[in-house]
This record gives C-alpha cells, structure tokens and sequence, in this order.
C-alpha cells in the first residue's frame, strides 16, 4: 500500500503545528517546528493568509498526516462516515482512532503512527489472539489487543509504553500493563481526539 516517505518534519511544518509523528524527538527541542515555525520551501517566510477553502484544505491535510492515511483512503473513511447515522466529523474521527495502529499509539506499543503502522504489518499485534497484519484494521468493542512476546521484551518498546502510561492512556482502551494488552471497552469519541482538529471543516470541503 502507497504511504507517504519523504521528511516528514516538513509536514508539521506545513501545518505549522506540532503532529507528532517522530516519537521522542517532537518532545525535545530538536523538533523542527520548534527551530523554524515557518512552512517549509523556498517561499516558507512569505506570509500568505489562508481564507475560505484553504482552511479547510489545511484541516483536511492536517488530518490525513496525523493518522499517516493518503487521499483516496481518507475519502472512503468520510464516504462511509457521511453514510452512517450521527455527526459525520465526529464519525470519521472515531474511524480513524479505531484503526489498530492508532491504538497501538496509544497504548505506546510505537511512539508514533509510522512505528505503530510498522510494527502491525511486521506481525508484532495481536487482536483476540490472532495475528492481525492490518494497520487499517477497526477495532470493535470487546477486543483485545495485545504485543507479541518478543516485542514485550524489547527495550525500545518498554520505554515507549511506559511514556504512554505516564501521559495516560484513553480509557476507551483498559490497559493491562503485566500483559501488554488492552481491551476496547468503549468505541472512542469526539472526546479522546485532544489534537486540535475542527472537523467541520472536512465535512464542508468534501460535501461541495
Ligand atoms: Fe513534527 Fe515531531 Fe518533527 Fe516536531 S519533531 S516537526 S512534532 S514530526
């Protein structure tokens, strides 16, 4: 499946907001946005004021890099939230937490979407027991997923967990730290999503 590979401290830079995509380093001052808090390019210094349809072109962007998901994908993940009952925003937002390596972030198994997405497609997840490959994969109510024995022993990865545990995990999520499991107890809401996003803006741009 295509995914995006070139630098992406740029892409935060572009949004000029911090998206966390590198682990422990958007936690240091070796963050980029924290060095140069302009967009990146030739023209970054320019100031351009965004109005109308480039805010919500930037808020759909912004999203997409969070959740590491390509146009195409992100267009049948608002598709099937539009088709469903309730708020669409908030539909699409809850489909993109569900994905197994969102969780996976959450529960720290990778400290960030490029690990955790790697981490699931190496065979290193399991959900209710069985190898799950997907990183698209949508969690459901009641499941459990856990990390594979080799990977509970790696050093990296206890260190990982054990910040994600120290900044609070969701509580959608229960977390059994012994076993480095967690069982979905609740789908997540508009309200585990702490980045800010304004979804309406989504919603707007796709519906014109
Ligand atoms: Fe973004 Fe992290 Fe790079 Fe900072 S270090 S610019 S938060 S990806």
């Amino acid at each position: 499946m295509a995914r995006y590979t070139a630098a992406v401290c740029r892409l935060c830079r572009r949004e000029n907001m911090k998206l966390f995509l590198k682990g422990a380093r958007c936690f240091s001052d070796k963050c980029a946005i924290e060095k140069r808090a302009y967009p990146p390019g030739q023209h970054g210094k320019r100031r351009v004021k965004i109005i109308g349809y480039g805010h919500q072109l930037r808020e759909k962007q912004k999203v997409k890099r969070i959740y590491g998901v390509l146009e195409r994908q992100f267009r049948l993940y608002f598709k099937k939230a539009a088709g469903k009952k309730g708020v669409t925003g908030h539909t699409l937002l809850q489909s993109l937490e569900r994905r197994l390596d969102s969780a996976c972030v959450r529960l720290g198994f990778a400290p960030s979407q490029a690990g955790a997405r790697q981490l699931v497609s190496h065979g290193h997840v399991r959900v209710n027991g069985r190898k799950v490959d997907v990183p698209s994969f949508q969690l459901r109510q009641g499941e459990v997923v856990e990390l594979s024995e080799k990977m509970q022993k790696n050093l990296l990865v206890q260190e990982s967990v054990a910040t994600a545990a120290g900044r609070s995990i969701p509580d959608w999520l229960d977390w059994d730290a012994a076993n480095f499991k967690a069982t979905v107890k609740d789908l997540p809401n508009r309200d585990h999503v702490t980045l800010p996003i304004q979804e309406q803006l989504i919603v707007e741009l796709y519906s014109k």
